[in-house]
């Protein structure tokens, strides 16, 4: 059992990579920046990599933003970007039903954004928002009882969970009521077990309301954004892009290099975020014949310094 082999990114391999690549998918949190400020260098590698004709995409689990807030946000610290060039998964978790000719009602527990995004393709959509039990449901006795009076929504079909910084009780009795219904889609935008941060703090990410309904509900959910392949099923079929001649940027090797192995695509971990050399070997030296899989071709300490080795 051979363990797959990563290369350092040195200016040989980059001259050839940017020769044989001619689409750029970047993870964007770790990647680029680090909560809204750019990771040293990226800005000017990215311009680089666009100049050279080169088309560059902002791959992001974060379902937070719509399409046009990630827009700005890249805008804002000098990354070329469009409508188009973002795939997040607020945006195809809702293309993703329009593009099956979904028409019934999905529960969501989300944010304001996904509420957007579903609402611009025409897919009903109840759930966002705070939901809490009136004042007057106290005990444990008066919960029981509101949520065995409480109705499923006969409209409702489908269980999308994203990240929602409302989620509670209620709401993961009514998306664990959907989602155990067998008939029903359950779909989750992410699994990202926290946020990224550069501190001792926890913060529980969407992978974590997601468990809240996939334990009760004792269902495991499609994942739209990475590792699962719907994010580079658009990019295929909407803007033609081969598997051959692209790479993926990322930071996580159980997201951004597990969706490149899925996917088919070339892969380059960056040592700026949550994954570094120990967690690749890890990979490499594992029983498990799926993780040991889960290896980049390349790695490099920071994007900021593949701009080095770009030539003009
Ligand atoms: N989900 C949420 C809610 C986030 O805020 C973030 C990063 O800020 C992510 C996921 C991870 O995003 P990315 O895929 O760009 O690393
Ligand atoms: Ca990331």
């Amino acid at each position: 059992n051979m363990s797959k082999l990563m290369h350092q990114i040195n200016k040989d391999l980059a001259a050839d990579l940017v020769k044989k690549v001619d689409n750029f998918l970047f993870d964007c949190d770790g990647v680029l920046w680090h909560s809204g400020h750019p990771i040293a260098g990226c800005v000017e590698a990215v311009q680089k990599l666009k100049k050279l004709g080169k088309r560059i995409f902002y791959v992001t689990n974060n379902s937070s933003k719509t399409r046009q807030q990630v827009v700005e946000k890249c805008q804002k610290m000098g990354y070329p970007a469009e409508q188009d060039s973002i795939i997040c998964t607020a945006y195809v978790s809702a293309l993703y039903l329009k593009s099956m000719n979904f028409t019934g009602k999905v529960y969501v527990v989300g944010n304001p954004s996904m509420a957007k995004e579903f609402d611009q393709l025409g897919i009903n959509h109840v759930g966002i928002g705070p939901d809490h039990f009136p004042d007057n449901v106290k005990s444990f006795d008066d919960i029981v009882h509101y949520q065995m009076s409480w109705k499923p929504d006969p409209e409702v079909s489908a269980v999308l969970v994203g990240f929602d910084p409302h989620h509670n009780y209620m709401k993961m009795m009514k998306a664990a009521t959907y989602a155990k219904n067998r008939n029903n889609l359950f779909l989750a935008t992410n699994e990202d077990p926290f946020l990224p941060t550069q501190s001792e703090i926890c913060i529980p990410g969407t992978g974590s309301i997601v468990s809240s309904i996939k334990y009760p509900s004792r269902r495991e959910p499609h994942v739209i954004g990475k590792p699962g392949t719907a994010m580079f099923d658009l990019l295929h079929e909407i803007h033609g892009l081969e598997a051959e001649k692209s790479i993926m940027i990322g930071d996580s090797l159980n997201t951004d290099i597990a969706m490149a192995v899925n996917c088919n695509l070339k892969s380059l971990l960056v040592l700026t975020g949550v994954d570094g050399l120990q967690q690749v070997e890890e990979h490499q030296n594992s029983d498990n014949q799926h993780t040991r899989s889960i290896v980049p071709d390349y790695y490099i300490d920071s994007f900021g310094h593949f701009g080095q080795f770009i030539p003009q």
